[in-house]
């Protein structure tokens, strides 16, 4: 936990002022971005409405812990009945409908969003036209690998090394430089290892690229980092500038997707302080209003590299609803709100392990049954479902934050369980 940290003022995003690209030409962006580098921040009180750009789990929690302080909620979501949808009132429409953000921003006296896909023009519109403390140009620098990097390397942090691919032969150029192995990524719009090819020889580089490039969307090579664990860190900034950041989070991927959170991390408490303060300084740069998620490589030397932000609430800190004083979603709200921030700290060892499509009924199953396996470990599974209509195979359905005295015992309960065996 570290304390928390006051700014002289508000700084601008990386990016500057500067519009030099597309997402400038959308009318209204320009002034937008001018205007999201001094927020005025506004102290909004319970009673009021929060609108939520996506109507997702992640909005769902944050109407669960806002609703608890007595804000109201209102989601604009295209599918009826989406899991925010069932907890605040809903605007079914595309994300990308600005008639239908519009009447998102007439009901809510702030607005946030849950996904960083955000469309550009609608972004800029709502900044424009209501209140959104977060700012679009946080969502113009992460939307892009590229830009996220340029600003991760300006908050004096370490990425991969990397280069911009435009071409086959700069990709081959890029390799050479780099090395082999090697990750090629789409710049835009990947998520869960899609948009994403490991290369390993150069064989694999001709083989990548029909399908990196059919896209037409502009493609990064990083050089593959040999990390021995993926962590990360989610900080709060509020408008008036006071920072916290919660407990890093070890971070295990199945298949890509994000299998186990482990609090406390298993890492000493110099990668500890340091991952702390890279997401402090990213979020002072990046003059984050609201969460930032910054996920980490820590290599065995306890180097640590950025790989990625997400300017929201992020699936490695829900272990805080119950383990933290204050939950992500709690600490979001209050961000935006301009309240002072809760306590981050962690309250107990926990492991969240994510619930998809095929652990679904296995868990139902569980639920039924008195477990006297979690009795003898000590251990306390907490159940959270999302309410998804339809359950797909490796869809998030839902998580589970297994509280207990040590993560050892977490991890334990979750092996000989049932429930992820597929
Ligand atoms: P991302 O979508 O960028 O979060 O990548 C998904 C996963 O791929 C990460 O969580 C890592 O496990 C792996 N990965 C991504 N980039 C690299 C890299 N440069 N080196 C090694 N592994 C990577």
């Amino acid at each position: 936990m570290t304390d928390p940290i006051k700014l002289e003022s508000l700084s601008l995003g990386s990016e500057g002022m500067t519009c030099t690209d597309d997402w400038c030409a959308v009318p209204g962006a320009e002034e937008a971005k001018a205007g999201s580098g001094a927020v005025r921040a506004r102290t909004i009180l319970p009673g009021a409405t929060v609108g939520i750009l996506g109507g997702g789990q992640l909005g769902r929690m944050l109407a669960h812990a806002g609703s608890r302080l007595g804000y109201r909620f209102v989601t604009l979501d295209p599918t009826p009945e989406a899991p925010c949808g069932q907890t605040a009132a809903q605007i079914v429409a595309r994300y990308d409908d600005r008639e239908a953000a519009r009447e998102l921003a007439r009901r809510s006296d702030v607005i946030t969003y849950e996904f960083e896909n955000v469309d550009a023009g609608v972004a800029a519109m709502l900044e424009a036209e209501s209140y959104v403390p977060q700012g679009s140009a946080l969502l113009h620098t992460t939307q892009h690998r590229l830009r996220e990097k340029r600003a991760i390397e300006a908050a004096g942090a370490t990425v991969a090394p990397y280069a911009e691919v435009a071409s086959l032969e700069a990709l081959r150029e890029a390799a050479a430089r780099l090395g082999l192995p090697a990750v090629l990524k789409t710049a835009t719009g990947g998520y869960d290892g899609k948009g994403q090819w490991v290369l390993r020889t150069e064989a694999d580089l001709e083989a990548a690229w029909p399908e990196a490039s059919k896209g037409g969307t502009e493609l990064v090579l990083e050089k593959f980092i040999s990390f021995e664990k993926e962590i990360s860190v989610i900080a709060a900034r509020r408008p008036s500038g006071e920072i916290r950041t919660f407990p890093p989070a070890e971070n295990v991927h199945v298949n890509n997707i994000l299998h186990l959170s482990i609090v406390p991390a298993r890492i000493s408490d110099e990668v500890r302080r340091e991952a702390e303060r890279l997401a402090v300084s990213i979020a002072e740069t990046l003059g984050v209003v609201g969460l930032i998620a910054v996920e980490m490589f820590v290599q065995a030397d306890g180097k640590l590299f950025i790989n990625e932000l997400a300017p929201r609430p992020h699936n490695s800190g829900h272990y805080t609803i119950e383990a933290s004083r204050t939950s992500q979603f709690e600490q979001h709200i209050r961000a935006i709100c301009d309240l002072p921030l809760g306590d981050p700290g962690l309250q107990t060892p926990v492991v969240m392990v994510n619930v998809l499509g095929q652990h679904v009924e296995p868990l139902l199953e569980w639920m039924k049954t008195h477990d006297a396996e979690a009795e003898k470990l000590g251990v306390e599974p907490k159940v959270h479902l999302y309410g998804k209509a339809e359950s797909k195979h490796n869809r998030k359905m839902g998580h589970v934050n297994v509280l207990a005295k040590d993560v050892d015992a977490a991890l334990a309960w979750i092996a000989q369980s049932n429930i992820w065996r597929v």
